[in-house]
C-alpha cells in the first residue's frame, strides 16, 4: 500500500523474487538475467600501473541533465577519461608520489537484459527543491554497447541490444502515474490496430449519390471511421445510420441484407464485433484508403538506429508494442515511443535485451510456450471458472422472464380476459436475453408454439383485479427488447391482434377494466321495511360513462352514489348529480375496489344510517377459529366458525362442539378461552357475552376447554409462587369475588401444597413483576378491584401489622479493585478507628451504573413503624444477627438505597426523615452500603 519510486520498486521486486527462489533451480535467475559489472580504472601515466575497482549493477543509472540522449550519457560515462593533471595530481601507490593519471570507467560484463534508469529527478541546490528534468532525452530502439565496454574477444553481435520496454512517468516530482510500453516479442497480444484520428478525415465527405447509399458496407464504415476509436455500440450504429441516410436499416437494407447484427457478423473482415455482440469496431485494414507505409515512417524517426538493423525488412516482423496503463491495454506503434523522449510524461526506465536472444518460432503467438504444465492446468481451471462466472453474470444481467399469455387459451368475459383452462396451459414462462431483438423473440415463440397459424401479434398485457388486459402492441422487430423497454417479468399477450374467441377485445389504457364493488339497495313492493341490499362485484371499462351502470346491471334507473375510500360510512358517500352520469368512471375518480351504491329513487336519507349499520355488520361477518382442547391426548382439531360481532359466545361454543363432533355433555361443562399470540390460554369468556362485549377480534383463536366459565359473580384468577414467574406456568382458580384476601391466600397455598402463615399475596403487574402486596387481608377481592384474568403471586414473608413496614435488608458491597469492606475476620488486626482503611469507593461501583457488577447479600427482614426515621431503620438493621459479620462504627457510616430488580435503585439521603415520608411500600427492600470515614453523609 506504499507508494514507491519505480526504480525502488524494481529493486524490491528483484529482491523479493530472489528470496522466493532460494533453494530452487531459479535461485540465481535475477543474477543471470540482470546482473552486470562495471570497472573503474585509474592508470598511472608514470608507471602504467592500473588501479581497478569493479562494481556490480542490476540497473545502470544515467544522468539526463545536459545530456541529449542515452548514447551521449554512456559516452560521458564509459568513454571519456578524467585526467589528473597539474594541480590535481593522483597519488600512485607504486610510484609512491603524486603523478599524472587518467581515470576511466567501462562496462565489463553485460547482462542479457539491460535495465537503464534515467535520473529525471534532480535536486536544485539553489532553490532547495526537487524538480523533474523534462528535457529531451533520446534513446535508440537498438543500441551497440561495444564502444562502452572493455575490449574483449566477444563477437560484435554480443553488444547489440534491442529496446523492449519503456516505463513512463507522467507527472511532477512529488507525484504522478506510471505506465509502460512493452514490445510483444512473441506476438501474443491482439495487436488490432486502430487508425489515428486524423487519418480518416479524407473519408468523411458526405455520401451524396445513390450508389454510395446503396452500399451498406460503405456507409457503416464511414460511420465507424467518424467514431473516435472506430468503436461504437451496435445499437448506436443503427441510430447513426438512420441519422446519416434518413432511413432505418430495417426499412432500407433488411430485406436484402438481413438484420444489422447479422450483416456485421458476415463482414468479419471489416467489422469486429465484441464477444457479447454489443459493440462493433472497424478493423485496421478495412480503411477506405490504403495504409501509409509504417516502416518508412519508423525509419525516418529513429535516426539513431543502425542501418543494418534487422527486423525492419518485411511486414511480418513488424514489432507489436502495447501501452499498458492500469487496466487499459492499447496497441501502439513503435514510432510512438519517441513521444516519450521529453516532457512531463516521459521515459523513466528503459529495458533492453540482447538482440541475439532470439525467440524460437514455436513461441510466436503461443502463450503456453514452455509454461510448466502444472501452471497451465491451474490457468485453464481458473479460466474455466472465470468463464462460468462471466456466463452466469451475463445471464443474470441480461436474461429476463417473460410470461406469455396465449390468446387461444383465453376468453373474454366480464370486461377482461380470463384463461379457459389451467394456468399451465394458458401461461408459458420464457427466459429471454434482452439484448436480442423483438424479431428474435417472435421467432422463438413461433418455435415454441408449433401449432400457431397465421399472424402473431405480441402485446403488452397486465393482470388487473378484473382479469388480464391488453395494452400496446409490440412493434419494430429489429429493436432489442431493452430498446422497446420490456421489463423483467412482463406479461405478453400472444394473439392474432384482432379477436379472442371471436370477440373483438378492447385494448389500451383508456379502457382498462375497473373492478367495482356494487351495492344495490332495492325497495320491494312492501315498502321501506323490506329494503334489500345486494352486494356484488362488477367490471366496467374505465372510459365508460357512469350512467351505463343502469343498462349493464339491468336496473331501470335511480341514484348512484360513489365511495372512493376504503371505509363505509355515511360521510364517505357522494351522490352523483344526474348531469355527471355522462362522465366516465375514471373521471369520477373510481379505482379498483371502489364502491358504488345504487338505489331506486331519492328517498329521505334515513335509510343510509340504517343501512350503513347493516352494511357494517355485513362487512364484518367473519370467522373465529376454535381449537378442541378438551381431550388432550387426541390430536388438536380445530374448526372455523363464522360469526358476526353480535354473535353470543354460547352459540359459538355449541356450534364448535357440534362441528368438532364432541359429546353433547360438553355443552354443560366447557368454556371458550381466547388464545393469545404466545399460545397462552386466557381467562374464559362468559357465555352470555357477544363477541363485541368480550372484546374478541375476528380471526382470533379460541380454545374449547373443559370446565365451566365463571359466572358474573365469580373471578377467574391465575396464581403462582414467588415473583419469578415463567409465562404459561401459572395455576388457575375460580373464586367468588366476595372472597377475602386472607381466604384467597389460604386456598391458593392449599392448591400450591404450601404450609405455614409466612406468606402474603401480591398482584402481578403488566410487566410480569410483583407489584404492591394486598395488605388489607380482611378486604374482599372485589374491594381491591381484582378482576378476572389477574395474576396473584404468593410471596414469602408475613405482612407487618398496620402502620408497620416489613423491610428486607440487603448488604450492598460495590465491587472495587483496591479497597473494600470485608468481614471483620479478615481485618481483625486492623480496626477502623486506626484510620486509613476506608478508602474511596470508586465511581466504577456506583449503583447507578448499570454495567457495574452488583451483588446483594440478604441479611434479613426488620419490622419497623412508618413513623421511624431512616437512622432508626439503619440502627435496627445493625441489630440483625447476620449483620454482626460487618464492622461498622455507627449507622452514619451506612448509606441506604431502595432495591429494585435486585439492584440499588433510589438513594435515601436524609437520616432524620421518617420512613413514611419516603413513601416506602409495605415491603420495600432496602440495601445498605458501607461508607468510608470521609464519605460520612453527615
Ligand atoms: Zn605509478
Amino acid at each position: 500500500m506504499r507508494q514507491h519510486d519505480v526504480q525502488e520498486l524494481n529493486r524490491i521486486l528483484f529482491s523479493a523474487l530472489e528470496t522466493s527462489l532460494v533453494g530452487t533451480s531459479g535461485h540465481d535467475l535475477i543474477n543471470r538475467l540482470y546482473h552486470g559489472t562495471t570497472v573503474n580504472q585509474i592508470v598511472c601515466k608514470e608507471c602504467k600501473n592500473v588501479s581497478e575497482k569493479q562494481e556490480d549493477f542490476l540497473d545502470l543509472t544515467v544522468t539526463v541533465k545536459n545530456v541529449s540522449g542515452l548514447e551521449d550519457a554512456l559516452w560521458n560515462m564509459y568513454v571519456e577519461e578524467e585526467v589528473f593533471d597539474s594541480d590535481n595530481l593522483y597519488h600512485c601507490g607504486t610510484c609512491d608520489r603524486l603523478v599524472k593519471a587518467a581515470k576511466s570507467a567501462k562496462l565489463r560484463k553485460l547482462p542479457p537484459f539491460l535495465t537503464v534508469s534515467l535520473l529525471r529527478f534532480n535536486f536544485d541546490f539553489v532553490k532547495c527543491e526537487r524538480y523533474k528534468e523534462t528535457s529531451c532525452y533520446t534513446f535508440p530502439l537498438r543500441i551497440n554497447l561495444k564502444p562502452f565496454c572493455e575490449q574483449s574477444e566477444l563477437d560484435d553481435l554480443e553488444y547489440i541490444y534491442d529496446l523492449f520496454s519503456v516505463i513512463i512517468h507522467k507527472g511532477g516530482c512529488y507525484g504522478g502515474h506510471y505506465h509502460v510500453y512493452i514490445k510483444d516479442v512473441d506476438h501474443l497480444g491482439n495487436w488490432q490496430f486502430q487508425e489515428e484520428k486524423s487519418k480518416p478525415d479524407v473519408n468523411l465527405k458526405d455520401l451524396q449519390n445513390e450508389e454510395e447509399i446503396d452500399d451498406p458496407l460503405m456507409i457503416l464504415k464511414t460511420i465507424l471511421l467518424q467514431e473516435e476509436s472506430n468503436l461504437i455500440p451496435v445499437d448506436q450504429l443503427g441510430q447513426k445510420l438512420l441519422k446519416k441516410i434518413g432511413i432505418s436499416w430495417n426499412k432500407k437494407y433488411r430485406k436484402q441484407y438481413g438484420p444489422l447484427r447479422k450483416f456485421l457478423q458476415l463482414h468479419s473482415q471489416t467489422f469486429l464485433l465484441s464477444s457479447d455482440e454489443s459493440t462493433v469496431r472497424l478493423l485496421k485494414n478495412s480503411s477506405l484508403q490504403a495504409e501509409p507505409d509504417f516502416q518508412r515512417n519508423d525509419q525516418q524517426i529513429f535516426k539513431t538506429l543502425p542501418s543494418e538493423s534487422p527486423g525492419f525488412n518485411g511486414r511480418t516482423s513488424c514489432p507489436h508494442w502495447f501501452d499498458i496503463n492500469d487496466s487499459k491495454v492499447q496497441p501502439i506503434k513503435e514510432k510512438d515511443i519517441q513521444q516519450q523522449f521529453q516532457g512531463k510524461e516521459s521515459a523513466y526506465m528503459l529495458f533492453y535485451r540482447k538482440s541475439q536472444l532470439q525467440r524460437p518460432p514455436e513461441a510466436r503467438g503461443n502463450p503456453r510456450y514452455r509454461v510448466p504444465r502444472h501452471l497451465l492446468s491451474e490457468m485453464d481451471a481458473t479460466n474455466i471458472e472465470l468463464q462460468t462466472k462471466r456466463a452466469e453474470c451475463d445471464s443474470t444481467e441480461n436474461n429476463f422472464e417473460l410470461h406469455l399469455h396465449l390468446g387461444p387459451h383465453y376468453h373474454f368475459f366480464n370486461g377482461a380476459l380470463h384463461p379457459v383452462g389451467s394456468q399451465t396451459e394458458s401461461v408459458w414462462d420464457l427466459t429471454f436475453d434482452k439484448r436480442k431483438t423483438l424479431g428474435d423473440l417472435r421467432q422463438s415463440i413461433f418455435q415454441l408454439l408449433e401449432f400457431w397459424e397465421g399472424d402473431m401479434v405480441l402485446s403488452v398485457a397486465k393482470l388487473l383485479p378484473a382479469g388480464l388486459h391488453v395494452y400496446q402492441t409490440l412493434d419494430g422487430d429489429s429493436l432489442t427488447l431493452s430498446e422497446i423497454e420490456l421489463a423483467d417479468g412482463e406479461d405478453i399477450f400472444v394473439w392474432n391482434g384482432v379477436e379472442v374467441g371471436g370477440i373483438q377485445i378492447p385494448t389500451g389504457s383508456d379502457c382498462e377494466p375497473l373492478l367495482l364493488n356494487v351495492l344495490h339497495l332495492a325497495t320491494s313492493s312492501e315498502g321501506e321495511k323490506c329494503q334489500q341490499l345486494i352486494e356484488f362485484p362488477h367490471v366496467f371499462p374505465s372510459n365508460a360513462e357512469v350512467g351505463t351502470v343502469f343498462t349493464s346491471l339491468a336496473i331501470p334507473g335511480g341514484v348512484v352514489l360513489i365511495n372512493n375510500t376504503e371505509s363505509i360510512g355515511e360521510k364517505n358517500w357522494t351522490t352523483i348529480p344526474k348531469v355527471d352520469l355522462k362522465k366516465t368512471f375514471r373521471e369520477q375518480g373510481l379505482r379498483n375496489g371502489s364502491s358504488i351504491l345504487i338505489r331506486d329513487s331519492n328517498h329521505d336519507n334515513s335509510w343510509l344510517t340504517k343501512q350503513e349499520k347493516w352494511i357494517t355488520s355485513m362487512n364484518e361477518i367473519d370467522w373465529l377459529q376454535v381449537k378442541n382442547l378438551c381431550e388432550l391426548e387426541s390430536e388438536e382439531e380445530q374448526v372455523k366458525i363464522s360469526t358476526t360481532v353480535n354473535t353470543v359466545v354460547f352459540d359459538i361454543r355449541i356450534k364448535a362442539i357440534q362441528e368438532l363432533k364432541l359429546m353433547k355433555e360438553l355443552a354443560e361443562n366447557s368454556c371458550l378461552r381466547p388464545i393469545d399470540r404466545n399460545g397462552k390460554l386466557l381467562c374464559p369468556v362468559p357465555d352470555n357475552y357477544t363477541l363485541k362485549e368480550a372484546g374478541l377480534k375476528m380471526g382470533s383463536s379460541l380454545g374449547l376447554c373443559p370446565g365451566r366459565a365463571p359466572t358474573s359473580s365469580q373471578l377467574f384468577l391465575f396464581f403462582a409462587v414467588g415473583s419469578d414467574v415463567q409465562p404459561g406456568t401459572e395455576m388457575e382458580i375460580i373464586v367468588e369475588e366476595t372472597l377475602s384476601v386472607r381466604d384467597c391466600l389460604k386456598i391458593m397455598l392449599e392448591k400450591s401444597g404450601l404450609l405455614g402463615d409466612a406468606w402474603h399475596l401480591r398482584k402481578m403487574d403488566w410487566c410480569y413483576e410483583a407489584g404492591e402486596p394486598l395488605c388489607d387481608e380482611d378486604a374482599t377481592l372485589k374491594e381491591l378491584t381484582i378482576c378476572s384474568g389477574d395474576t396473584l403471586l404468593l410471596i414469602e414473608g408475613k405482612l407487618p401489622p398496620l402502620g408497620f413496614l416489613t423491610v428486607p435488608i440487603w448488604w450492598y458491597q460495590p465491587q472495587h479493585p483496591s479497597g473494600h469492606w470485608k468481614s471483620h475476620q479478615d481485618r481483625r488486626n486492623c480496626t477502623p478507628s486506626q484510620g486509613g482503611i476506608w478508602r474511596a469507593i470508586s465511581s466504577q461501583g456506583a449503583p447507578g451504573d448499570a454495567h457495574a457488577e452488583v451483588s446483594l447479600h440478604y441479611l434479613g427482614d426488620i419490622d419497623i413503624s412508618e413513623d421511624a426515621t431512616l437512622m432508626e431503620l439503619k440502627s435496627q438493621a445493625m441489630t440483625l444477627p447476620s449483620f454482626s459479620e460487618f464492622v461498622i462504627p455507627s449507622p452514619a457510616f451506612l448509606r441506604a438505597w431502595t432495591v429494585e430488580s435486585k439492584r440499588p435503585s433510589r438513594l435515601l439521603r436524609a437520616d432524620q426523615q421518617q420512613l413514611k415520608e419516603y413513601k416506602l411500600g409495605r415491603r420495600t427492600e432496602i440495601c445498605l452500603e458501607p461508607l468510608q470515614k470521609e464519605e460520612n453523609l453527615g
